[in-house]
């Protein structure tokens, strides 16, 4: 799926809602230190369903939300959408039919995230599989942030492994058999009650 346009509203450094058009090709980002170029990417990773905090360079989720300067109060909401060409039918099933998808994710203070795809509420794991299926999730090796080159060099053989997996496409997949060895086990302690009624009955 082809990124056609992030719209931050709110998010760090980009108070007024602005708009990046990403072209076809590739798209640099350039400007002096401290004009807010990681803070689009992290953006990208946010509204992808990137859930720790330490990956937005924050404390607590709610330090993207701008905080206020000596000239403009703090935002009580910081809102991302991410549209995205959906022509060629390549998004996940359950998304692939429209020509266009919008994710869009908001938090306000005290109340936490919520997400919606072309205008729908979703749940955050839906978007997370969403992108996790189509190779370009939160944690995509597409997406380098500063260090992180050297963070690859010095991984540990399970931690790099887990960049390939990300890479292949194959990352939701295990959260599925997560969920579904869960879901298993919960099944069989209730047999095991079973049987203990059962056995109590006879
Ligand atoms: P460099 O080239 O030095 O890496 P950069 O262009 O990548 O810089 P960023 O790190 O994206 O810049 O942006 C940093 C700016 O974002 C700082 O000015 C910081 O004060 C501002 N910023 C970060 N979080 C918030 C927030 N929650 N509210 C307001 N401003 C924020």
């Amino acid at each position: 799926m082809r990124f056609s346009k992030l719209r931050l509203t709110g998010f760090k450094s980009f108070v007024d809602p602005t708009d990046l058009i990403i072209a076809d090709g590739l798209t640099g980002v350039v400007g002096p230190n401290g004009c807010g170029k990681s803070n689009l990417l992290e953006a990208l990773r946010w509204v992808m369903g990137e859930n720790r905090p330490k990956a937005m360079r924050g404390g607590g989720m709610e330090d993207v939300i701008f905080a206020g300067t000596s000239s403009r109060a703090a935002r009580n909401f910081a809102e991302v959408s991410l549209l995205m060409d959906n022509t060629e039918r390549l998004a996940p099933s359950g998304f692939n039919d429209s020509d266009s998808l919008e994710i869009i994710r908001r938090i306000t203070r005290d109340i936490g995230s919520a997400y919606k795809t072309n205008g729908k509420d979703v749940r955050a794991r839906d978007v997370q599989m969403l992108f996790a299926d189509a190779s370009t999730g939160a944690h995509s090796p597409a997406l380098v942030r500063q260090g992180q080159i050297s963070e690859l060099i010095n991984a540990k053989p399970k931690a790099r492994r887990r960049i390939l997996e990300e890479a292949a496409g194959i990352s939701g997949l295990y959260q599925r058999r997560h969920e579904a060895e869960l879901k298993l086990k919960g099944t069989e302690q209730n047999l095991l009650r079973v049987d203990d009624v059962v056995e109590q009955l006879a």
